[in-house]
């Protein structure tokens, strides 16, 4: 994303960044205790001023750049600042999705005994189909997926630090291109659209030349393609999978724009002077992420639901375990974003109340639906007695309930 050419001063950037970090109120109302991972988040963010640190020495002398991570953007945004330094925003959920993306598909690269390269494992087992079940389902039902905490593999560690460097290099190909999303007032809307849709794929191919000069010829270049790639793919799930309209209307699908980075690089690699075998890892690998996606849209209900895996826990011997459901769902409105929370719990609590009813016109009781709505009720009070932000919240979610409660085909939320 770019934000525009306008330039900003300093204190104008530490408004957008304040008007960009998570909104907690709601997490305050239910009582969550904020000493949260501020430590894991630092350091990724020193993490990431690294990798941007390690860019411009090839890019245009006295160039400098700033990278926060930040919480409510859709991905990433760039600002050039009037003392000439460029900001780069990235969104920590995003990041954590990115994460176990490369994770996911890194694990089925497995290194030749010759020590040549890698081969592609093809085969998806179920720890696999799970593993991508849980971080996809996470990431669209609350906005964060979980992580696993796991050694990273070199391979995986330097594939994330590529990826990262695509992410950073397009935004700054931004603030120096001064791209911009005001409207061109002699272009219509269509054709305006065509220029910044141009904008996005100027970016990526910009950014894939820089990551490829700064790794050069002995620096693992592959990886400048693996990286981009699963970055762009990661973009093509959230957007495929997700029943939110696309928040962008700025960017072209990610699919074209990971079709098109993948189809040129023949051309990047003659461009950049690098006389490697050609390469078949991105072929491979991309071969593999579609196995994956196929695998999970054969098995739907392995897309992981928090809320009902968390309504199954709590109320797993008929009784409702109201302390743990608050923690976890305060929880979740501290660290995700505050509106999806509360359209997910919506649409969940209107299923529940549509299970109950249909339950009830057959004459049967569900002890343990009946243990989940109570839990939905207490949350329910417990947002309306909140400040007003809690308020609203709640409100917000019984609009959902009562919708989703009503319908009986697939809609949108
Ligand atoms: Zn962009």
């Amino acid at each position: 994303m770019n934000s525009g050419s306008a330039v900003i001063t300093r204190r104008e950037l530490k408004e957008i960044l304040y008007i960009c970090r998570q909104d907690v109120s709601v997490a305050d109302t239910l009582g969550y205790d904020q000493a949260d991972n501020t430590v894991y988040r630092s350091k990724i963010n020193h993490a990431l001023n690294e990798i941007a640190a390690s860019l411009l020495p090839h890019l245009p002398a006295g160039l400098q750049c700033e990278v926060y991570v930040v919480d409510n953007i859709p991905a990433a945004a760039t600002f050039n600042l009037s003392d000439g330094c460029q900001a780069v925003l990235i969104a920590y959920h995003f990041i954590r999705f990115l994460m176990g993306t490369v994770h996911m598909l890194t694990g089925g690269l497995l290194p030749k005994d010759d020590g040549s390269g890698y081969y592609v494992n093809w085969t998806v087992d179920d720890q696999e189909r799970k593993y991508f079940g849980r971080l996809l389902g996470a990431y669209l039902e609350i906005g964060v997926p979980g992580l696993d905490v796991n050694e990273p593999s070199d391979l995986e560690e330097q594939t994330l630090v590529a990826a990262l460097e695509f992410v950073i290099a397009h935004e700054i190909v931004h603030g120096l291109e001064e791209d911009t999303l005001v409207i061109n007032d002699h272009l219509t809307g269509f054709q305006d659209y065509g220029r910044a849709r141009a904008q996005e794929f100027r970016a990526d191919r910009r950014a894939l030349a820089l990551v490829l000069s700064r790794r050069g010829e002995h620096n693992w270049p592959e990886l400048a393609f693996l990286g981009a790639e699963i970055c762009l793919l990661a973009f093509s799930w959230l957007e495929q999978f997700s029943l939110l309209r696309s928040q962008s209307l700025v960017h072209p699908h990610s699919d074209t724009r990971l079709l098109r980075v993948h189809l040129e690089e023949p051309a990047f690699w003659r461009a950049a002077g690098i006389h490697l075998d050609m390469s078949d890892l991105t072929a491979a690998m991309l071969r593999r992420a579609f196995r994956l996606q196929a695998a999970i849209e054969e098995r739907p209900e392995e897309l992981w639901s928090p809320i009902n895996h968390l309504l199954g826990q709590c109320t797993s011997d008929g009784m409702s375990n109201s302390d743990m459901f608050l923690s976890v769902v305060s929880l979740w409105f501290a660290i995700a974003p505050t509106d999806l929370v509360a359209h997910s719990l919506g649409a969940i609590w209107g299923s529940a109340i549509r299970m109950r009813d249909e339950d009830s016109r057959i004459g049967q009781t569900d002890v343990r639906l009946l243990a989940q709505l109570a839990l939905f009720d207490l949350l329910y009070e417990r947002l309306v007695d909140g400040r007003v932000r809690a308020i609203s919240v709640a409100y917000e979610m019984a609009r959902v309930r009562d919708r989703v409660a009503a319908e009986t085909t697939l809609s949108s939320l």
